[in-house]
């Protein structure tokens, strides 16, 4: 279908154009209505006049959201309130929209997020809603560009698989022909398993899978994971191609959409690299010296780690986690027993990377198995490839929603997903 884009249209000349969209307004007069026209780039505003339009009583009857085709001519230097306005010659009904609409589209985003969830499609349709999933485009694409710059090959792994990469709980299973299967966590041992391939750098965006039954404002059962792996490497060269991958997506998003995210209210700044690292003893010591240290065995508590993070204004890492707290593929520190060359980066008490050095000597992963109370033999599939020729590695797990969530300011991470898997959420 031929047709015009409305942030296309020039109300210099004054030229003769056919827009498609949505009907997000209409008010009828008797002899002259106006229709508020939305495409994705835009809206204008259409005046219908009866002297021009045979089916006039029959078009001025259109529900809102259905969906039509304008022919037309923009009136010269005239910008309206709503966008350039146009006059129709012509106007054919595509679609027509049931009426009541379940959800509001022109109203400012006040429904709470399970009514929005509910019907999404329509949902998505304001523009501050939909512009989140551009921005996650975005930063996505810069993200890819500057890992391929630095010679990282994207590659696809199996979400089923026949056990857990982190041996634990937290794991959906699915039956699998005759066997039992589980959808995956994290694709790191087959990221590793690549490196011991000879690939040397490789990276991957795909969905994570987490049975985690609590239901918080951060956690959703599936999620989108970017995850990187690199030959030759330690967890320092790790966080040093996180703080760049960051910035160059941020580049990217401010270079292809800076004012539209401004319009929308979305203040966005390049991030300083490298970002400031606090070592985890240093975390610890400073809750303890408020009272405020953590349980032996536990982690930070989103408390704690808010006290922490409320000293930096944006991302920073977190590095050294003692080895009850990392899984068995983290590299334990050598100058530093019971502690590893791990991080977490941060902003505030959310966590958006963690990533480390990995363990790549057979022996020590077994006996790191072993440690975490795992079957060696579990895994062997995974430890094969330990045992003719690994390179040193390191690498990290990012999550998508989460980066989006907090770059954004949102302050639920379902209003970065398209369609969110929570607790209790299977549909749309
Ligand atoms: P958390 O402690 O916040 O539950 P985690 O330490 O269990 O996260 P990792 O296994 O380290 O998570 O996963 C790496 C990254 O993947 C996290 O830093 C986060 O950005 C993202 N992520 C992990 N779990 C979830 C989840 N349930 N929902 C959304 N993103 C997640
Ligand atoms: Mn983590």
């Amino acid at each position: 279908m031929e047709r015009n884009y409305i942030s296309g249209i020039d109300p210099k000349t004054g030229s003769q154009i056919t827009l498609a969209g949505w009907v997000q307004d209409i008010r009828v007069l008797k002899n002259v209505s106006f229709i508020v026209l939305r495409d994705h780039t835009g809206i204008a505003q259409i005046t219908l006049k009866r002297e021009n339009l045979s089916d006039y009583d029959e078009i001025i009857n259109i529900s809102r959201e259905s969906v039509i085709t304008v022919t037309g001519s923009a009136v010269k230097n005239s910008i309206s309130r709503t966008g350039p306005e146009i006059i129709a010659r012509d106007v054919r009904v595509l679609n027509r929209a049931e009426s009541p609409l379940p959800l509001g589209v022109t109203d400012p985003v006040n429904s709470d997020i399970d009514t929005r969830l509910n019907s999404r499609f329509l949902d998505l349709r304001k523009r501050e809603n939909s512009i989140i999933f551009e921005f996650e485009s975005s930063i996505l694409w810069g993200i890819r560009r500057f890992l391929r710059s630095e010679r990282f090959v994207e590659v696809h792994t199996p979400k089923v698989v026949a056990s857990a990469t982190e041996g634990g709980a937290d794991l959906f299973g699915v039956k699998y022909f005759e066997k039992n299967a589980y959808l995956n966590q994290s694709p790191q041992l087959y990221k590793e398993i690549l490196i011991s391939s000879g690939f040397e750098r490789v990276f991957e965006v795909g969905p994570a899978f987490r049975a985690e039954k609590h239901n918080t404002p951060r956690h959703l059962n599936e999620f989108t994971s970017i995850d990187i792996e690199m030959a030759f490497s330690d967890h320092n060269d790790a966080m040093a191609m996180l703080e760049n991958s960051i910035r160059s997506g941020v580049e990217e998003v401010l270079d292809d959409m800076e004012d539209h995210l401004k319009a929308m209210g979305y203040e966005l700044k390049i991030p300083k690299t490298p970002f400031p690292r606090i070592g985890w003893m240093e975390c610890y010591d400073l809750l303890n010296s408020e009272g405020k240290a953590p349980e032996p065995g536990s982690d930070f508590s989103p408390e704690q780690l808010r006290i922490i993070g409320d000293r930096y204004d944006g991302f920073f890492f977190i590095t050294g986690w003692p080895e009850y707290l990392r899984p068995f593929y983290t590299m334990p520190d050598p100058e530093n027993e019971g502690f590893t060359n791990s991080f977490d980066l941060q902003l505030k008490e959310i966590e958006v990377t963690s990533g480390a050095q990995r363990v790549h000597q057979p022996d020590l992963l077994e006996k790191r198995f072993r440690d975490k109370g795992l079957k060696p033999e579990d895994f062997d599939f995974y430890l094969n490839a330990f045992r003719y020729g690994m390179p040193p590695h390191a690498g990290w797990g990012l999550g998508l929603e989460r980066l989006t969530m907090i770059l954004l300011g949102l302050n639920n991470i379902r209003e970065a997903t398209l369609f969110p898997r929570d607790r209790t959420r299977l549909s749309p």
